[in-house]
């Protein structure tokens, strides 16, 4: 599969378009950014384990009923995607407080929450990605009733697949972000799933394995990047 024009260039990745009109081509990169662009960085062959780790999990999902635009890895930074028309909001759903929530709400990191917590934001760079309800998602057109609901559904469905994983690997699923779109009429989740997107940590020592090393010069990012998706990856291997 080649890669013809480059569609768009976002902070982690590249979008192609290919020869097949509803196929498209994702380059995984190895840039980093956070708090809204303001920090940048190059995490050393992030790229490379993002791109193995994001078709790993979406593999995963769809065994398990999950629909999503994972077709094929085609190089150790590249897969093939479905074509999706984004919808222009993010799902973040959370089991223990951290980050934005934190200071949103006033408690400590690690706080277990006794129940899920789904949070939508619309996606909006220059709004820096504000915090939106359902109501807001419909009355501005970005989703239908009925896409929300599925939506939320997947997102809860995910974060059970993924909890249960991350238990068996030694690692607490803090939190994680997801994106939808639609195809033929369905949706479909997309973007991508990886340290990036997902808070992870190691259940024994509490220690953070993901992109919070980055954001907040922690040091040790490749390994513990490295690190989350061996240990998920010997779990899947395992199982099947
Ligand atoms: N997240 C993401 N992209 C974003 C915002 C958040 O992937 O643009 C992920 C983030 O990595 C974390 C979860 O969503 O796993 C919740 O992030 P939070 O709202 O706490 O924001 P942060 O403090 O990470 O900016």
């Amino acid at each position: 599969m080649e890669k013809l024009k480059l569609l768009y260039e976002g902070k982690a990745k590249k979008i192609y378009e290919t020869a097949e009109q509803d196929i498209y081509l994702v380059e995984y990169k190895d840039d980093a950014t956070a708090f809204n662009g303001l920090k940048k960085g190059t995490i050393v062959d992030k790229g490379i384990i993002n791109n193995k780790m994001s078709a790993m999990m979406f593999t995963y999902l769809q065994k398990n009923g999950v629909a999503n635009h994972f077709v094929e890895i085609i190089s150790d930074r590249e897969q093939i995607v479905r074509r999706l028309k984004m919808i222009p909001l993010e799902i973040v759903v959370r089991n223990i407080v951290a980050g934005s929530l934190a200071k949103r709400v006033g408690k400590e990191e690690g706080y277990a929450l006794t129940s899920p917590v789904l949070e939508l934001y619309y996606k909006n760079d220059s709004l820096g990605d504000p915090l939106v309800n359902d109501t807001h998602a419909l009355a501005l057109g970005w989703a239908t009733a009925d896409q929300l609901k599925t939506m939320k559904q997947m997102a809860i469905r995910v974060n059970e697949l993924m909890i249960e994983l991350a238990a068996k690997a030694g690692i607490d699923l803090v939190d994680f972000k997801l994106e939808f779109g639609l195809c033929d009429g369905q949706v479909f989740l997309g973007d991508e799933i990886s340290p990036d997107t997902c808070r992870f940590w190691d259940k024994a020592t509490g220690k953070k394995l993901d992109k919070d090393r980055f954001r907040r010069d922690l040091g040790q990012v490749e390994e513990a990047y490295s690190e989350v998706y061996k240990r998920l990856r010997e779990v899947i291997a395992s199982e099947s």
